[in-house]
């Protein structure tokens, strides 16, 4: 089977698709029906050596370059993507199992704003000068040259994006690689740039499992290390990053908290618990997956949750009217269900879901387990699938300790109408990015990451921008230079 919009080759190169059939294939499976849709080579040696000596000699000219002509080409390709916004979510359906409904205003969408936004920036890129009496020093901007991405696989256009977009505004070249369960997006960004008018070598796109990610990590040729992906794989690519003392941006798991007062509007909290949890089919890495609720309006919480999960419709994800899909692999879908055995092990109650589908796919219904208790298994790890752990609560400084009390900190939400309380939740939790009555928004304009072991580095928004350049200071002398001798 094919489709009209896949790539025709495994691996972007210099401007062009290359294909090197001694790679090991793996197959690209369709979530929805467990059918093969392609088949991908996993870089060679000599695959990554080609890359990453396209990316090394491409960047000093795209440095040397306007930030007003770099970002001309962003924005140029960021509009390439909006109008071939149908198909680029097609193809993301069929990589992720995510329903056209949500791919088609979320992935390829949120790529062109990072390109947009990126691309306006990068003629704003300036170093300051600082006064010293008659001396002066300036500083200049600068890109860190090669820098590699290494992406997870519930969002592969959107990462491709996010990392590529602050990375070429800067003036590096990029070389990204996409999770071999999730293949086939990050290709058709690289095509899109380079139809805008990138120069060969700046953004170039390498297959493979995880050797071929600590390859480019490893080697000299590369400045800077952007990871998605577990904190298992965080520390180890950060520990290879640090060998060669690499810049790094490492966006992690999380295991977050979302915290429901009794005061809060209950449709509103269970809008964001579903968001919170449901959305793609639950493998996002913010996602509010230890919900606290007030006890006293727990079971009007669960009652409610309850009716609006039973309408969710879960089916083909190519058809617009399903909102709820597939889990991207046979694999995660395993991981899930043995998630869901322990919950139950361990005593807490099903109130929605569990189950597997009887369908072809990797489906699973939306679960949600109430009476969960701070140690079971459901409430401190990530299960990256549709299951919401509930805990109850009563008193907010016992709420937050137990809310912070996780190795992650990548995400956290409050519901309530106390608008200090709110506030004070908000400066107290222990995460990067917070939510005060909503849940995993990701505009482009604000910086996202987490803290503790979720991560290090922010993506989006200005602060981006520091994890992509580094600053070089120019002292400047007026007068005669003192010596001691
Ligand atoms: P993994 O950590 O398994 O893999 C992430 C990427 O790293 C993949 O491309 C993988 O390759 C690659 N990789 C694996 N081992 C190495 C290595 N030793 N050196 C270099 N690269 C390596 O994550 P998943 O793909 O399973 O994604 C799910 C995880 O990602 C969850 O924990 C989730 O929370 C997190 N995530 C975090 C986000 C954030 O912004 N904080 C957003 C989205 C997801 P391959 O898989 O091909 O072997």
């Amino acid at each position: 089977m094919t489709y009209p919009t896949q790539p025709t080759a495994s691996h972007f190169i210099n401007g062009q698709y290359v294909e090197d059939t001694a790679g090991t294939p793996f197959d690209v499976i369709y979530p929805a029906t467990g059918a093969k849709i392609a088949t991908i080579h996993s870089a060679t040696p000599a695959i990554i050596d080609q890359a990453l000596a396209a990316a090394k000699a491409a960047q000093p000219a795209w440095a040397a370059m306007t930030g007003t002509e770099r970002g001309r080409i962003m924005r140029r390709a960021s509009e390439i993507m909006r109008e071939r916004n149908h198909d680029l979510s097609v193809l993301e359906t069929f990589d992720t199992g995510k329903p056209y409904q949500e791919t088609s205003v979320v992935d390829a969408t949120s790529g062109a704003d990072a390109l947009e936004y990126f691309g306006g920036m990068a003629a704003t890129l300036t170093g300051e000068h600082i006064q010293l009496g008659e001396d002066w020093v300036y500083t200049r901007r600068e890109a860190l040259g090669v820098c590699v991405g290494i992406g997870a696989w519930n969002y592969p256009t959107q990462i491709a994006c996010w990392k590529g977009a602050p990375a070429l505004a800067c003036g590096n070249s990029v070389v990204f690689k996409p999770s071999e369960t999730t293949p086939l997006c990050a290709l058709k960004v690289a095509e899109i740039l380079h139809e805008a008018g990138l120069p060969a070598g700046l953004y170039n796109v390498v297959q493979g499992l995880g050797d071929v990610g600590a390859a480019l990590v490893t080697d000299d040729r590369v400045d800077k290390v952007s990871l998605t992906g577990s904190v298992p794989t965080g520390k180890k690519v950060y520990a290879a990053a640090a060998a060669g003392i690499k810049h790094v941006t490492m966006e992690l798991g999380g295991k977050s908290p979302m915290i429901v007062f009794e005061d809060a509007d209950i449709e509103n909290a269970v809008s964001g618990a579903i968001l919170g949890n449901f959305y793609s089919s639950g493998q996002v890495c913010s996602n509010g997956t230890r919900v606290f609720v007030h006890t006293s309006i727990k079971e009007a919480f669960l009652k409610r949750l309850s009716e609006r999960l039973a309408t969710a419709v879960i089916g083909d994800p190519q058809d617009p009217a399903t909102s709820f899909g597939p889990m991207v692999s046979q694999r995660q879908l395993d991981i899930t269900l043995g998630y869901i055995e322990k919950g139950k092990a361990e005593g807490a109650r099903i109130t929605y879901g569990g189950n597997r589908l009887e369908k072809d796919g990797f489906y699973i219904e939306p679960t949600v387990f109430a009476d969960v208790t701070d140690d079971m298994t459901i409430a401190r790890e990530e299960i990256f699938g549709p299951v919401m752990a509930v805990l109850d609560f009563e008193d907010e400084a016992d709420v937050m300790a137990r809310a912070n009390d996780t190795e992650f900190g990548l995400a956290a939400g409050v519901f309530t109408k106390d608008i200090s309380r709110a506030h004070r939740v908000a400066a107290n939790f222990e995460a990067g990015t917070c939510y005060i009555n909503t849940y995993n928004d990701a505009p482009v304009e604000a910086p996202f990451g987490g803290s503790k072991q979720s991560g290090v580095g922010r993506e989006n928004s200005k602060a981006a921008i520091n994890h992509y350049s580094q600053l070089k200071s120019v002292y400047v002398r007026m007068g005669d230079v003192e010596a001691p001798f």
